[in-house]
């Protein structure tokens, strides 16, 4: 059996035909920036939120500046952010001038923890960072609270939780500003890059339009010195074609998680995700101490795996400026040694689930 890691193919099979209507409308309209279609998405999707405000950006990295630039953190700002996230959440940080100051991450969730983060506070502070990784949500009341007692902002990166929720509250709603992605292997991805902020903040919210359009509310005048980062038309209606089913999407991939839980439950030899049950699976991502030798086995089977992610933040060569060396974050350099993401997508039945688990056992046998 072969088994990718990831294929949109079945999620966009059913959606081609509104997905041509959508590019023949465009190209009717001759509207391809912005415009009616952006705006109709970004309700939507601040509602899917539980925000007031929604601002489609050209990307998550985008999405993470504009947010860090409305709160007008610059030079001489520190900025913290787990060791074991994508590197666009720290890339984010150093594009306005920040300090990225790096915390590890908890055993258990893989995540940010009040404790990680208190480690690393300083005079400059000024934001955190969570990241809601593989779809797996940090524990947001107590770094609100942390957040509270220092004066510190809090921006969610939520490019891998759309739709996870902590005690009903849907993540991207517990900041002050937040940033997610559609990069198209997202829970919700557009057919290209696109991005999106999400507030309840309207001040906020109206200097982060300005930031993502040059500056200017009203054509060639510009207030401030802002990015080029708009939402595309057809994205947008892509995306709003896509939202309605993300839900459902979020379900099947919960249900692909617990069967690979139970499938695997008498395996020893490796440590299943630990997610207090509202992850939203971005990625379904096990530990092992044999981790390469086992992702050879399983490729030699058919079975494509990867590593979210081989290299933390602290030991990326981009922030080798940042002064960290190796042992300065020891569970997140340890989760790089260990980990391996299974395939996951909408679409994977059963017997493909079924023949990636009986893999891993042989493996281990
Ligand atoms: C994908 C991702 C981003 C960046 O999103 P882009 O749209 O690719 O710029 C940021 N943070 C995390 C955690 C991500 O997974």
């Amino acid at each position: 059996m072969k088994i990718p890691f990831v294929t949109l193919q079945n999620q966009h099979k059913m959606l081609q035909e509104p997905f041509l209507e959508k590019v023949k409308k465009a190209l009717d309209d001759s509207s391809f920036i912005l415009g009616k279609e952006v705006e109709e998405f970004e309700a939507a999707y601040g509602q899917f939120s539980g925000t007031t405000y929604c601002l489609g950006v050209g990307n998550g990295t985008d999405a993470l500046k504009i947010c860090l630039q409305a709160l007008d953190i610059h030079v001489e700002d520190e900025v913290i952010l787990p060791a074991n996230t994508f590197v666009a959440t720290a890339i984010a940080v150093s594009l306005t001038g920040a300090k990225p100051i790096i915390a590890d991450v908890d055993a258990q969730s893989f995540n940010l923890s009040a404790k990680n983060i208190q480690q690393q506070l300083s005079p400059s502070t000024k934001a955190i960072i969570p990241v809601h990784l593989y779809g797996n949500p940090s524990p947001m009341h107590e770094i609100l609270q942390l957040a509270k007692e220092n004066s510190l902002h809090v921006i969610e990166d939520n490019a891998q939780a759309q739709g996870a929720q902590v005690d009903g509250k849907t993540t991207g709603s517990f900041g002050t500003i937040n940033a997610t992605s559609f990069y198209p292997s997202k829970n919700i991805g557009a057919l290209g890059d696109a991005g999106a902020i999400t507030t309840n903040n309207v001040e906020l919210y109206n200097k982060a339009r300005l930031l993502r359009n040059l500056g200017s509310e009203n054509k060639y005048v510009h207030e401030i010195v802002g990015n080029n980062s708009r939402l595309d038309t057809l994205q947008a209606a892509f995306l709003s074609l896509k939202l309605p089913l993300l839900h459902g999407w979020n379900t099947e991939r919960r249900k692909i998680a617990k069967r690979y839980a139970e499938n695997l439950s008498g395996c020893t030899n490796i440590i299943l995700p630990q997610t207090a049950g509202n992850s939203v699976f971005h990625l379904y991502v096990i530990r092992s101490n044999e981790r390469n030798e086992l992702q050879n086995f399983l490729h030699s089977e058919g079975v494509q795996t990867l590593i979210h992610y081989p290299l933390p933040i602290h030991l990326q060569p981009a922030f080798s400026y940042l002064g960290y060396g190796k042992g300065d974050f020891p569970v997140a350099e340890t989760l790089c040694d260990e980990v391996l993401s299974l395939p996951l997508y909408i679409g994977m039945t059963d017997d493909e689930i079924d023949y990636v688990c009986e893999k891993i056992m042989q493996f281990y046998k």
